[in-house]
C-alpha cells in the first residue's frame, strides 16, 4: 500500500517536462517566472487543495520537480473537507487509510475522526512538507487551453493569465453542489442552505427544520440536529441500505500501540483489506451482496422496532447500486418523537415550506442533504485541447478518461479523481496515490505526454467491461450515473487493480 512513495520517483527524468524547462526558461527552482510574454510561468499548474492537490504537490517536491504552483479558488486549503462543516461531519473510511501512506499519524482521536480533525491532518501536512507556501488561495482558474506553439497551457484565472507546461486538475468530484429541482424552491421565505454550505450564523435551536435526502451527508447531519431543533421532518426519496458504525475513541493504549509504525501498518492492512473484501463483494453480487444486505437488515430490525417506519426504511434496489450508508444513530433518531420521516414525494416548495401530495409542511429551515453535481467533471472550467478541441464536447456522452487521468488531444492534462475513479468500497486517497505516482513518472520521464485514442479506447472498453453485472448499474437513482443513465464517476474493481494498471501504463 506504500507503494505510492516508490513508485513516485522512479523514472527516468532525461528528456522529460523538467529537463526541457530548466532550458528553454530562466528559472529559479521553485520560483514562477515571468515570460516574454507576459504570463507568469510554472512547470506545474495544480488546480484545487484538497486531499489530490496536496498530495500531487508534496510527491513533485519529492520527486525533484519543484517547479508547480497550486491554484484554490477559496481562501483556505482543504477541499470538501473545508467545505463539508455540518454537524457531524465526517468521513466514514477510517482515518489509518482514510490519509497519506506517507505522513501517517499516532495520534487520531478516534476510528472515524470528524471534519475538523481531517481538516488539520491536511494543514499539518501542507505545512510539514514545505508546501503551504506554494498554494495561491483565492485564485480560480477560469479557463485552459492548449498552445500548439509553445507546448504550454494558458489559463485564465481570476487574478489574470497564467502559463504552465502541465495542467493537474485537483477539483474532484464532490465539489459543487446540487439543489433540488423542486418547483417553488426559490420562494421559500425561510432560511435554506446546502449541507456544503453551512450556515452557522443560523442557530437551530428551537426551529422547525426540513432535511431534503438521506445520503450519507444527511445520515450524518440529521442525529447532530435533532439534538436541538424543535420539530424535524427528514425527506428520503430513497432508502438506503444502511450497515452500523464500529467507530470508538482511541485510549492513551490505542494510541501508545499506534506509536509502533508495524502496528499502524498492520491496522492500515486490515481496514484495507475489509474494504476490499466484504464492500467490494457487496458490490459484485452474492455472495457477498447477501452477507451485507443480511448485515444491513438486521441492524434495520434492531434500531427500528415498528414495522410500517422498518419497511420505509428499507431499500428496493441491489445492495451497492449506490454508496451503502454507514450510521448507528441515524435509525434511532427517526424513532424519536419530534422526528418525522417522511416518504411522500416532495411536489413543490412554498414559502412556507415542501408540500407533498398529502399535505403542507411549515418550516423555518430547509436544509438540502442533496449531494453534489458529480458527473459534470471539471465544470463550469472551459478546457480546451490541441486544435480547439473543447473537453466538454468531447465528454458530451459522458466523462470518460484513460485511468481517469488521461484524455486523447489533451496532452500534459492530467485529471486526479477524474472519471471511473471514485470508489464505494475503499479509500479514495489510495486512489490518489496511485494517480499522483503516475503523474510525477510521466513528468519525469515525457516532455509531452498524451495518451493515444487506443490506449484510450482499450481502456474505456475494460472499464466498461468490469461494470457490466455490477449493482452500480442496477436500477437506482445514484450520483454514479449521468444524466444519460451511464455510470461515469466509479472504478468497478479492486483498487489494487488500478494500482497495477496504473504502474504499468
Ligand atoms: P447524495 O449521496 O447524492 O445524496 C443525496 C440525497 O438527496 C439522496 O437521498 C437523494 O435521493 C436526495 N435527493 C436529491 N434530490 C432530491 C429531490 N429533488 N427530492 C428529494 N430528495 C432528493 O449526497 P450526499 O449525502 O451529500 O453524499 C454525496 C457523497 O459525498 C457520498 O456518496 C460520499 O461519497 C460523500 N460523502 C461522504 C461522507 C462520508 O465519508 N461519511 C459523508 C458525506 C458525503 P435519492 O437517493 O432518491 O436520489
Amino acid at each position: 500500500m506504500g507503494g505510492a512513495g516508490e513508485s513516485a520517483v522512479r523514472g527516468s527524468s532525461s528528456g522529460g517536462l523538467f529537463a526541457l524547462l530548466g532550458k528553454g526558461v530562466r528559472r529559479r527552482p521553485g520560483v514562477s517566472v515571468l515570460t516574454a510574454r507576459g504570463f507568469t510561468m510554472v512547470g506545474v499548474a495544480i488546480i484545487g487543495a484538497g486531499f489530490a492537490g496536496i498530495c500531487m504537490a508534496i510527491r513533485l517536491r519529492q520527486g525533484g520537480i519543484d517547479d508547480f504552483t497550486v491554484y484554490e479558488k477559496a481562501d483556505e486549503l482543504g477541499g470538501v473537507w473545508r467545505d463539508n462543516t455540518y454537524p457531524g461531519a465526517g468521513c466514514d473510511i477510517p482515518s489509518v487509510l482514510y490519509s497519506y501512506s506517507f505522513a501517517q499519524r499516532d495520534d487520531w482521536s478516534r476510528v472515524f475522526p470528524e471534519q475538523h480533525e481531517i481538516l488539520r491532518y491536511l494543514h499539518d501536512c501542507a505545512r510539514e512538507f514545505g508546501i503551504d507556501g506554494r498554494i495561491e488561495l483565492g485564485v480560480e482558474v477560469r479557463s485552459a487551453g492548449w498552445d500548439e506553439g509553445t507546448s504550454a497551457w494558458h489559463l485564465e484565472t481570476s487574478r489574470g493569465p497564467r502559463t504552465a507546461r502541465a495542467l493537474v486538475s485537483a477539483v474532484g468530484q464532490l465539489n459543487r453542489p446540487r439543489y433540488p429541482d423542486l418547483p417553488g424552491l426559490d420562494s421559500f421565505a425561510g432560511t435554506a442552505f446546502h449541507s456544503s454550505r453551512w450556515r452557522h450564523d443560523h442557530d437551530l435551536t428551537g426551529r422547525t427544520v426540513a432535511v431534503i435526502g438521506t445520503g450519507p451527508s444527511a445520515v450524518q447531519l440529521v442525529p447532530r440536529i435533532a439534538e436541538r431543533v424543535r420539530r424535524l421532518y427528514v425527506f428520503q426519496r430513497s432508502a438506503n441500505w444502511l450497515v452500523p458504525k464500529s467507530d470508538r475513541a482511541y485510549g492513551p493504549t490505542a494510541r501508545r500501540v499506534f506509536r509502533i509504525p508495524a502496528a499502524r501498518l498492520a491496522a492500515r492492512g486490515a481496514t484495507y483489506l475489509r474494504g476490499e473484501t466484504a464492500v467490494y463483494w457487496a458490490v459484485h453480487g452474492d455472495p457477498g451482496a447477501k452477507l451485507v444486505e443480511t448485515m444491513a437488515r438486521r441492524h434495520l430490525a434492531d434500531q427500528v422496532a415498528e414495522p410500517r417506519l422498518r419497511e420505509r426504511l428499507t431499500p428496493d434496489f441491489p445492495i451497492g447500486c449506490k454508496r451503502i450508508l454507514i450510521s448507528s444513530d441515524f435509525y434511532p433518531t427517526l424513532t424519536r418523537d419530534h422526528v418525522e420521516l417522511v416518504t411522500d414525494l416532495i411536489t413543490e416548495v412554498l414559502p412556507t415550506g415542501p408540500r407533498t401530495a398529502v399535505r403542507d409542511y411549515a418550516v423555518d429551515t430547509l436544509i438540502h442533504g442533496t449531494g453534489f453535481l458529480a458527473t459534470e467533471f471539471l465544470r463550469p472550467m472551459e478546457i480546451t485541447g490541441r486544435a480547439g478541441v473543447r473537453l466538454h464536447d468531447v465528454w458530451r456522452d459522458g466523462a470518460a478518461a484513460h485511468l481517469g487521468m488521461t484524455v486523447p488531444r489533451f496532452p500534459n492534462l492530467f485529471l486526479l479523481y477524474g472519471p471511473g475513479t471514485n470508489l464505494g468500497h475503499n479509500s479514495i486517497v489510495y486512489m490518489i496515490e496511485s494517480q499522483v505516482a503516475y503523474v510525477v513518472r510521466k513528468l519525469r520521464g515525457e516532455r509531452v505526454h498524451e495518451v493515444t485514442e487506443a490506449e484510450f479506447e482499450a481502456d474505456q472498453r475494460e472499464l466498461r467491461a468490469n461494470l457490466a453485472g455490477t449493482a452500480l448499474e442496477a436500477n437506482c437513482t445514484s450520483w454514479y450515473k449521468d444524466a444519460n443513465g451511464r455510470v461515469t464517476t466509479n472504478w468497478p474493481s479492486h483498487t489494487y487493480r488500478y494500482r497495477l494498471a496504473t504502474w504499468l501504463a
